[in-house]
């Protein structure tokens, strides 16, 4: 069994990060292990993602905490509210000790828009509960995130079927 948790980034511009990390939940939770994902950025409609879930039953826990809004001046309280509840959750999902897994879906945005620090976020990770696996996953992670990873995996778009003017494929983006 592992004796260290470990922490995965999964960055970049092309498609695939937040998928990769529910592969991982999904992978985790098959092991019996206890995954619970946070999302910082909440769109408007139940995906497909939050929807399977709910087949898991008490093996995955979800949670969306954005807003719904991107990152527009008008939004910004708003952004910021839901932002530190999204991290006040967080921490206190870390610090309970009773998961295996936890995956902070979009966490690079609210740190690069400067809403949380990294440094904020790197001294919660590193104290941890020792066998706790941590993902993090947006767009842009910075040196200080990939520096305290044990993996990163950049996407990079080659190709993608937006430019063939289609956006929000059904069981493809959500
Ligand atoms: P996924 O959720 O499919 O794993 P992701 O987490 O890597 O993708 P995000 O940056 O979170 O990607 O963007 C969410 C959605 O936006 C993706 O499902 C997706 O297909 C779309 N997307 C990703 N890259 C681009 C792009 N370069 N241009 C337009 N849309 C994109
Ligand atoms: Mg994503």
């Amino acid at each position: 069994m592992n004796k260290k948790g470990l922490i995965l980034i999964y960055t970049g511009n092309g498609k695939g990060k937040t998928t990769a990390a529910f592969g991982q939940a999904m992978r985790a939770a098959g092991n019996g292990l206890k995954v619970c994902i946070i999302q910082f950025i909440k769109g408007k409609w139940r995906t497909g993602e939050s929807r399977a879930v709910d087949f898991f039953g008490d093996r995955i826990e979800l949670y969306t905490t954005g807003t719904g809004f991107t990152w527009e001046a008008e939004n910004r309280q708003q952004v910021i509210d839901a932002v530190r509840k999204g991290w006040d959750l967080a921490v206190d999902k870390i610090r309970s000790d009773s998961f295996d897994m936890i995956i902070l879906d979009e966490i690079t945005y609210p740190i690069l828009y400067g809403i949380l620090s990294a440094s904020e976020v790197l001294s919660e990770l590193t104290a941890r509960p020792k066998k706790l696996h941590i993902i993090l996953t947006g767009r842009d992670a910075g040196e200080e995130l990939i520096a305290a990873a044990d993996l990163v995996t950049e996407m990079r778009e080659i190709k993608h079927h937006y430019t063939e003017g289609i956006t929000a494929e059904k069981g493809i983006e959500y």
